[in-house]
């Protein structure tokens, strides 16, 4: 497949990369600290295949120093005794750290990630947003009260933070998803323990700087890098940890939920999707095309919520696969450090590897693929990128249409009937969001109340907001992050009962 009708973005030198090696630590009770081991692991940033970071290694030893530094700070309550005011206070002290900081944070972002700068920039913003969102909550935790049990009871129903909280983060919205997770966790009360992914670790170590800076007391915020083995795994299956809050894959979901199992630990998980978008003929095809080509390389793909399976009603399909093609061709692909760029480099050589792998069984199975299908390059980056590639022809059946490709890829499939499509769209493991186009209300109404999802958008794609609660349904996860009742994932019930004067005996 050619190249020469896309738009690919070379890299011109506009935005130099820092030309030395970051070298990252763990951060534990308020310290910077190497390895106990001075073990170290290297990443390279997926465009150019350079040399950006060396970051410690964290083993069991440094974990759990991690964990025992947490417990600490929650045990003496040096940060849920402070007013929520003053909670809050901190958190917007954050929100304009990161405000000052965007720049420096979102170039490490684009470098470790490969995604846009422009992306990361506003990614990085919308991070902010949310810290300041947190600080709301935490202004407003409260509780209940019963006062009809008779006359000499009183029921008071108290909320408190859940204890010590294992983060754990994916590598795709590095920054985003810790702000969905540890701001709220703060606003509540608790302390954490946070492991970034291996393979963009920087923002969080930057982000830990940040959070010393603003006054945040030693060892309520601990950080250790490493991997899923031993790092992750001993901060779901440690006693002392009292709740996973994780993001990532579902297969490494469902390890957690067997892994803490032992200690019944809260877990909160956002997972992965298969995410329908449902166009009607009388849809408006041409907005639904610009938010297709938008859902679906939105990250390069490399997203949770990514649009990647197209239901389109039979009578329109000729005519929106050939929009959507026309716009995937405009899509500036390339250079991430280029601020015109709209789609980066794919996160590593495996993965690439695991997007073609799709891509022609899909073809060999019959699928017809419209546009890309293979690597692309990019004059002057020696790193991974993926053409933008349309796929129509492709049956409920195909691991492509079933399976989270998590690249520029767009599967398309058709419909005859309302009842058909609702079958369709709910016809995977995941339920994480869903999109219907149509200009007929009832329609769009109708599919929002039958589509199994977290998240349903009518005649658009992939807004968010932290006023809204997000997360997913049947293997998308458990659990809500954002949202007025957010904070609750991180809160405790307790019920006091208050008995009133003397006025009977309490048994004999
Ligand atoms: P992943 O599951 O491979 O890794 C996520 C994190 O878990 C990493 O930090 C990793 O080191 C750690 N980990 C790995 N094994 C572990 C174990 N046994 N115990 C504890 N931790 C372990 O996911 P990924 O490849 O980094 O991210 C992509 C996935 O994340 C996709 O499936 C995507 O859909 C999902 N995701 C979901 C959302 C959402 O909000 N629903 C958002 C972003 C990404």
């Amino acid at each position: 497949m050619t190249t020469q009708d896309m738009t690919v973005i070379s890299a011109d030198g506009r935005h130099a990369a820092p030309d030395t090696v970051l070298e990252l630590r763990h951060l534990i009770d308020g310290a910077w600290v190497p390895s106990t081991s001075g073990e170290t692991f290297d990443r390279h940033a997926p465009a150019t295949g350079e040399l950006l970071s060396r970051a410690c290694k964290g083993g069991a030893e440094d974990t759990n120093a991690a964990i025992a530094a947490a417990r600490q700070a929650f045990d003496d309550r040096r940060w849920s005794d402070l007013p929520g005011s003053a909670r809050a206070k901190l958190l917007t002290k954050v929100a304009d750290l990161i405000d000052a900081n965007r720049a420096r944070i979102a170039l490490y972002e684009t470098l470790e990630s490969g995604k846009p700068i422009s992306q990361a920039e506003a990614e990085i913003q919308g991070a902010a947003d949310i810290w300041r969102y947190a600080a709301t909550l935490a202004w407003n935790i409260r509780g209940d009260s019963q006062n009809a049990l008779g006359a000499d009871m009183l029921g008071m129903v108290l909320k408190e933070p859940i204890g010590v909280v294992s983060i754990i983060a994916p590598w795709n919205f590095p920054f985003l998803i810790v702000s969905q997770k540890l701001p709220i966790a703060f606003a509540a009360g608790c302390t954490a323990v946070i492991k970034p992914s291996e393979m963009t670790s920087a923002t969080t170590v930057i982000l830990g700087e940040l959070l010393l800076e603003a006054g945040i007391p030693a060892g309520v915020v601990n950080i250790v890098l490493g991997y899923g083995d031993p790092v992750g795994s001993l901060m779901t299956t440690h006693p002392d940890v009292d709740m996973v809050s994780f993001t990532g894959s579902t297969a490494v979901g469902k390890a957690i939920v067997a892994a803490t199992s032992n200690t019944l630990k809260k877990v909160s998980l956002e997972l992965g999707g298969k995410n329908p978008q449902v166009i009607f003929a009388d849809a408006d095809l041409d907005q639904a095309a610009d938010a297709i080509v938008f859902g679906v390389y939105f990250n390069a793909g490399e997203c949770c919520n990514s649009g990647s399976r197209i239901i389109v009603q039979e009578d329109v399909a000729d005519a929106l696969n050939e929009k959507v093609v026309a716009l995937s061709r405009k899509v500036p692909f390339g250079d991430p450090l280029n601020p015109k760029t709209k789609v980066g480099a794919i996160i590593s050589p495996e993965h690439q590897a695991k997007i073609d792998g799709y891509v022609q069984d899909a073809a060999l199975a019959g699928a017809k693929v419209l546009l890309g299908g293979d690597a692309l390059g990019v004059a002057g980056l020696s790193g991974q990128f993926y053409q933008p590639t349309v796929i129509a022809d492709v049956s409920a059946d195909m691991a492509i249409a079933r399976e989270e490709v998590f690249g520029p890829v767009l599967s398309v499939l058709t419909f005859q009937t309302f009842e058909e499509a609702v079958t369709l769209a709910n016809d995977a493991a995941y339920g994480l969001s869903a999109g219907v186009w149509s200009e007929n209300v009832h329609t769009c109404l109708a599919f929002a109340r039958q589509v199994q999802a977290g998240t349903v958008w009518t005649n658009t794609w992939m807004d968010g907001y932290p006023e809204l609660p997000f997360g997913g349904v049947k293997e998308s996860g458990l659990g809500r992050e954002l949202g007025p009742n957010g904070i609750e994932e991180f809160l405790e019930t307790k019920t006091v009962q208050m008995r009133i004067g003397k006025t009977r005996q309490m048994w004999v």
